[in-house]
């Protein structure tokens, strides 16, 4: 398994016109074909400099990473603070969203999936 925790991203929603800014993790399965981690980086930038919601961005990333390398498997999950929850209406000044995304054998296998997710909380 790749992986590729705590890439900074900043973002806007298309909701409100407002910044969200986070961390994303990826991480793939590779079947021969491997990508380097500055591409990877640059394809969470291309996508998050769009105006969009972080649920769509989320499929966006591991959708391309499984068209550049067609790997087994791909897992994304993104966290990230919105200001249209902090400054807004709610005022929520702590709150965090969490996305993510499991194609292929992040999806099928339990097994695959706890690692990922085990490997993505050690700090
Ligand atoms: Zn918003």
């Amino acid at each position: 398994m790749v992986i590729v925790k705590d890439i900074e991203l900043y973002s806007l929603c298309e909701h409100h016109i407002l910044p969200f800014i986070g961390r994303a993790h990826v991480a793939y399965l590779p079947r021969g074909k491997v990508i380097g981690l500055s591409k990877i980086a640059r394809i969470v930038d291309m996508y998050a400099r769009r105006l969009q919601i972080q649920e769509n961005l989320t499929v966006q990333i591991a959708d391309a990473i499984s068209e550049v390398i067609q790997p087994a498997g791909v897992a994304v999950t993104i966290e990230a603070e919105h200001l249209c929850m902090k400054m807004r209406g709610v005022e929520k000044q702590n709150s965090t969203m969490k996305t993510s995304v499991m194609l292929g054998t992040f999806r099928e296998s339990q097994a695959t999936r706890m690692e990922y997710l085990q490997l993505i909380a050690d700090r």
